[in-house]
């Protein structure tokens, strides 16, 4: 079955912040093509609720890390239908002092967040410039504006995100494709398991957690009419904990 709506491609939406912003999307009307990486029961459970909006809903099970699968999935997809929406959102963190951190640990992270921003960008980038008209927002965070012990792994990929958000508005801004990024802070979600809250709290000005929908919140603005003259920025979502 076809559809007249816009399509908006978010990875990583089967849960969490991901899937926040999928459900806010399918209510802005978009149909959603909804990545994941392995966890088919909350994927399944996902697609149900963002149909349940009156969207479209197809499932994408690849690592956006693994470019093979990356291309396998989505260019049968780009040959006939093209996104005017990209968020990049999948993202792992592998936390460890730089002077304990196994390789894997350093690779695993890059690999995923800017390995994976260059894997699905780049496949779905040529149909967007055709179209000559897109919106991509990238997934940063906090960790990529100011200093967290234990994330140097996640720290540099996350401020290589903000770079290449900006590097690549600078590219696309004539193909009328807008480039932005979203920082969250410590928004709660499965990612947040393990971390000491309690000693987290008192440093948000606000004194809580933030919650995904306040991500998606924005992230469907900048895909929004409202949002055409911002691009190549990075906006933070984070209760005041980096100002
Ligand atoms: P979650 O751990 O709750 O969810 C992660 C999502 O990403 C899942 O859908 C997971 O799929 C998917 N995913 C993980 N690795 C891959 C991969 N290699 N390929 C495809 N999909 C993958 O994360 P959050 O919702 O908390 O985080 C979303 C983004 O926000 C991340 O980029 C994270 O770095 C960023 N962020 C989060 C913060 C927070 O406090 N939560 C703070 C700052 C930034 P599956 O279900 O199959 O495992």
């Amino acid at each position: 079955m076809t559809s007249s709506r816009k399509i908006a491609l978010v990875t990583g939406a089967s849960r969490g912040i991901g899937l926040a912003i999928a459900k806010q999307l399918a209510q802005d009307g978009f149909d959603i093509w909804l990545n994941y990486h392995s966890n088919h029961a909350a994927a399944k459970a996902a697609q149900q609720e963002v149909q349940a909006l009156g969207a479209q809903c197809t499932l994408l099970p690849f690592d956006v890390a693994d470019a093979r699968a990356v291309q396998d999935t989505l260019n049968p997809l780009l040959a006939t239908q093209t996104p005017y929406a990209l968020v990049n959102n999948a993202g792992i963190r592998r936390d460890n002092l730089l002077i304990f951190m196994q390789d894997k640990e350093w690779t695993d992270v890059l690999a995923t967040v800017l390995g994976g921003f260059h894997n699905v960008t780049k496949t779905v980038l040529a149909a967007m410039i055709h179209a000559k008209q897109g919106r991509i927002v990238n997934i940063a965070s906090s960790a990529a504006h100011a200093p967290v012990p234990g994330q140097t792994n996640y720290s540099a990929a996350k401020a290589g995100i903000v770079g290449a958000t900006r590097s690549l508005a600078a590219e696309v801004a004539k193909r009328n494709i807008l480039v932005n990024a979203v920082s969250p802070g410590f928004i709660e979600t499965e990612m947040l398991d393990g971390l000491p809250i309690d000693k987290i709290l008192p440093l948000i000005p606000l004194h809580r957690l933030g919650k995904p929908q306040e991500v998606a919140d924005l992230v469907s603005f900048l895909c929004s009419p409202k949002a055409s003259y911002i691009t190549g920025q990075a906006f933070q979502v984070n209760g005041g904990i980096c100002m």
